[in-house]
């Protein structure tokens, strides 16, 4: 992998353009939503100079490898699942942490693999999403006006304005942050931790009290009789990686764009560009505009991507968005990830797919059920329904069942902790229970026992 940052010449042109305009700064000639305004200009580009000559935190070569595998999502022979903190924290940043959001990652997509009949492409929503887009530019508690947090990347989430000043020295500790995060999640995944007979194992502990744990422990049962034949048969952890190891990939949001430029090079192999900051990059509803700055920079870079889409996206305006993403109709590049809101998703997301079922698109249909159902609790707690979220996904099925297309995916704000952040599920958390255990730093999470509960409902409509 070569460091060419800065430098206007790719051998190739950059997929989702048809000219030799795009470069990793081009995106400076559009309009940029969402970033910082910093104090000190030269010290960020200090900064990004600094970065851009630090290694790359994935290799492109894996980042193909997971366009190969959406693209099998997209042709409905795997599913995906993207999941983790909506915000990732500097102060929260350690080892328990990243191993509880792995594990229920992990027991999800058994649960789904197993129960649900499909492989399953896992992507962490992890090392890396610290970058958050916000619906103002400050905010007021208090009488007191200050700019608004915009993730650890960017400013501190304390209410002061020292914490609410733009640092850039904050994207060098994102960047090691991401770096060490990375380093654990690929040591879990390869080194023992993932193991399908470890994966049954954790049942034991972890799921103690869990309501679900009578249907986890007879799946877990049907795993240990299934890994007990393939013994018998010769297949066994020592001579089966498939058995023994895992691949989990990284993704965030690309917001903040001079650091995702600076984690941009070209491939060594293909003398394409990626940005290396993560193995899939997506682009909030926020940013999403066809003109704007964080289209035309995901446009060049050949990861496999993602766009946000809310319920006041066109069917046109998909069209011409997916035309700029995905010039060519390469199938695993696009993932479109709807997050319309249980009570709106039936009416609008029909004739998104429709056209992009007539228009012969290939693209990878993924749910986000949390944005598009965030509420105001009374107590003041920003909160999301289980019951709510459920109905999301249970629609996003049935919509893509009903127009011949498939329900490729699911994009979830999660974490392994025993948070209580969303209402309902299994343990009826009330809006009084949220102040119990209430830690996000930006929206509620679904807690390690409301994934397992929707793992099992989501494996059922993966069945039918
Ligand atoms: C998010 O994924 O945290 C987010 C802000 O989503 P959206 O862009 O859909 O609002
Ligand atoms: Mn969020």
């Amino acid at each position: 992998m070569e460091v060419e940052v800065d430098s206007p010449v790719s051998e190739s042109p950059a997929p989702g353009t048809t000219s030799q305009s795009w470069t990793p700064q081009s995106w400076r000639n559009f309009e940029a939503k969402q970033q910082p305004s910093y104090q000190v200009p030269e010290r960020v580009a200090d900064i990004t100079k600094e970065l851009s000559g630090y290694p790359p935190l994935v290799f492109a070569a894996e980042a193909r490898e997971l366009r190969r595998q959406l693209a099998q999502v997209a042709e409905g022979r795997a599913f995906l699942l993207q999941g983790g903190d909506c915000a990732e924290s500097f102060a929260d940043f350690n080892a328990n942490r990243i191993r509880d959001t792995f594990k229920v990652l992990l027991q999800m997509a058994v649960v789904l693999t197993f129960a649900g009949n499909l492989p399953v492409v896992k992507v962490a929503r992890m090392a890396g999403q610290y970058a958050k887009p916000r619906s103002a530019d400050t905010e007021t508690i208090g009488g007191v006006e200050l700019p608004s947090y915009r993730g650890d990347i960017i400013n501190g989430i304390d209410f002061t304005a020292e914490a609410r000043v733009p640092d850039p020295r904050r994207m060098l500790t994102a960047y090691n942050q991401s770096a060490a995060t990375l380093n654990l999640l690929r040591a879990f995944a390869q080194g023992g931790l993932a193991d399908l007979h470890q994966v049954h194992g954790w049942n034991l502990s972890y799921l103690e009290n869990n309501p679900q744990r009578e249907k986890y422990a007879q799946l877990a049962e049907r795993l240990q009789e299934a890994l007990e034949f393939m013994a018998v048969c010769g297949v066994t952890s020592d001579n089966t990686p498939a058995i023994r190891e895992t691949v989990l990939y990284t993704s965030h949001e690309a917001l903040l764009l001079g650091y995702e430029q600076a984690l941009t090079r070209t491939d060594s192999l293909t003398g394409k560009w990626y940005d290396c900051s993560a193995h899939m990059l997506w682009i909030g509803e926020r940013t999403r505009q066809l003109d704007g700055a964080h289209v035309e920079f995901l446009s060049g870079v050949w990861n496999p991507i993602g766009v946000k889409v809310g319920p006041n996206m066109q069917p046109d305006e998909l069209l011409r968005l997916i035309d700029k993403l995905n010039p060519n109709n390469e199938a695993g590049r696009l993932t479109l990830i709807t997050r319309m809101g249980a009570d709106t998703l039936g009416e609008k997301l029909p004739a998104l797919v429709q056209a992009v079922q007539s228009e012969g698109r290939s693209v990878v249909w993924s749910t986000d059920p949390m944005h598009g159902n965030t509420v105001k609790a009374s107590s003041g707690y920003k909160t999301r329904d289980f019951d709510k979220i459920l109905r999301e996904i249970r629609d996003f099925f049935a919509v893509h069942r009903a127009e011949g297309s498939h329900p490729g995916g699911i994009h979830l704000e999660m974490t392994g902790q025993h948070v209580t952040e969303c209402t309902g599920g299994a343990w009826k958390i009330s809006e009084a229970d949220l102040a119990s255990c209430y830690r996000t730093q930006c929206d509620p999470r679904l807690n390690a026992d409301q994934v397992l509960e929707l793992a099992f409902n989501l494996a059922e409509w993966l069945r039918d």
